[in-house]
């Protein structure tokens, strides 16, 4: 029999019943955790009546979690834990994760939900790209792999003459890869002659791990003549599989019945409007190890509005916009330099390299954008930059809501990025 979740058909009064019952579960098993009992203490289950009332909850930060290492929030004995992983996270704050024997067999299903809607069957040669060890990105999908029923190589990363080597000889189907990654194996396919859209045998791609544009995904596309779809999870609520994209590539079905997802305003933590970009907060409803209540991930993403093609009523999030620390307020409104570099992508005559600089003249913010043309658009007639000028302010506006300066550039003009992502000069406290 091939493996199947009926957990994907559930319908949005199930999954609102399901959460309520489980959030429930989750504040009985969190109070056993030292880092929740106090905090947890004046909350009765009976509090809880649908899944809104996750915000009668405190927020817990990884700072928190980390503060509470190693074993704080941990809420079984540690006899019934089988597995940890750790994460060191961008910022440098390394933290574990515990889990339970029933705690993996849940996050492997959670992916494995994910890998069924992308069209993975147990037919399908799964040659898993991602590091295995203490980073959650190979071991996550290892097990889904294995529970859908696909013949599994744990190729781990690095060692590109050999990961085209395992795709040639045993026709693998399914990748897992971080996207960046993803590009490397491309270049080197290309170095040595090999066309990865006909000698390979691939056709669906999972890439996660780091953020990453549609661009970038539509080249992986182009590449190897497969569909890619997006995942989206975090060490702390298990690994890959909190949120997969199914084979619409729509937007990442989150798994409801095991996550509450809610998304906040960042600085007044109100639930914004939905279909808004805010940071996404995240509580376990099946954990047993470590629950974790209304976790603020840092990420920046928005739920998508409407109903999916593929019929499963569960939430679907956007890719990651950004992370919460490189959030702008400019004017009171909340602004992530990845909407800025969006809307820039859409402008075929922007190049490369472009710098966003806030000052505030006169006690108003005001945002610039410095914007490098690609070779062929610059030209020195005059009326046509203007109109060009004009164009690029009009795309940001309705991106941002707020008016944007625009210089163009030549190209090779501004100050090459130092590696870092974000762009950003703000000058408005050395002004004030
Ligand atoms: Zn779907």
């Amino acid at each position: 029999m091939p493996y199947s979740d009926d957990a994907v058909n559930l319908s949005r009064d199930e999954i609102s019943r399901i959460q309520t019952t489980r959030l429930r579960e989750t504040l009985e098993r969190a109070r056993r955790a030292p880092a929740y009992a106090d905090r947890l203490a004046g909350v009765a289950p009976e509090d809880i009546q649908s899944p809104a009332d996750v915000r009668k909850l405190p927020l817990t930060s990884k700072g928190q979690l980390r503060d509470g290492m190693p074993w704080d929030f941990l809420g079984v004995p540690r006899s019934e834990v089988v597995r940890m992983h750790y994460s060191s996270g961008t910022t440098g704050l390394a933290t574990a994760v515990y889990h339970t024997r029933s705690d993996l067999r849940m996050w492997a299903e959670c992916a494995a939900r994910g890998m069924l809607a992308a069209d993975v069957t147990e037919d399908d040669v799964f040659q898993n790209m991602m590091g295995y060890g203490l980073f959650t990105g190979g071991l996550g999908f290892h097990y889904a792999a294995e529970l859908v029923g696909c013949m599994t190589i744990p190729a781990s990363s690095g060692n590109t003459e050999r990961q085209i080597h395992l795709m040639q000889s045993f026709g693998s189907s399914v990748l897992h890869i971080i996207p960046s990654y993803g590009l490397r194996v491309l270049h080197v396919c290309d170095e040595a002659g090999i066309d990865a859209r006909n000698d390979f045998n691939v056709r669906i791609i999972f890439v996660g791990g780091e953020p990453h544009s549609e661009q970038l995904r539509r080249r992986i596309e182009e590449g190897f003549g497969a569909q890619v779809s997006n995942c989206y999870g975090l060490s702390e609520m298990a690994g890959p599989g909190v949120a997969m994209e199914c084979r619409e590539q729509n937007g990442l079905h989150v798994c409801e019945d095991h996550y509450l997802l809610e998304v906040l305003d960042p600085q007044s933590l109100e639930p914004v409007e939905p279909g808004e970009l805010g940071e996404v907060v995240l509580t376990t409803l099946r954990r047993e190890a470590m629950p974790l209540i209304r976790y603020r991930t840092r990420d920046i993403a928005r739920v998508l509005p409407g109903d999916c093609p593929c019929g499963s009523a569960h939430l679907r999030l956007s890719r990651m916009e950004g992370r919460t620390d490189d959030m702008l307020v400019v004017r009171g409104v909340n602004i992530y330099p990845m909407q800025i570099e969006r809307a820039l992508l859409d402008v075929d005559e922007v190049g490369r390299n472009y710098a966003i600089t806030l000052d505030r003249p006169e006690d108003l913010d005001r945002m610039s954008v410095a914007v490098e043309l690609t070779q062929e658009a610059f030209t020195d007639e005059m009326r046509e930059l203007t109109a060009l000028q004009r164009r690029i302010e009009q795309r940001l506006q309705t991106e941002l809501d707020i008016s944007v300066r625009v210089e163009l550039h030549e190209p090779g003009e501004l100050p090459v990025s130092d590696g870092k992502a974000v762009r950003v000069i703000d000058n408005r406290n050395r002004e004030t």
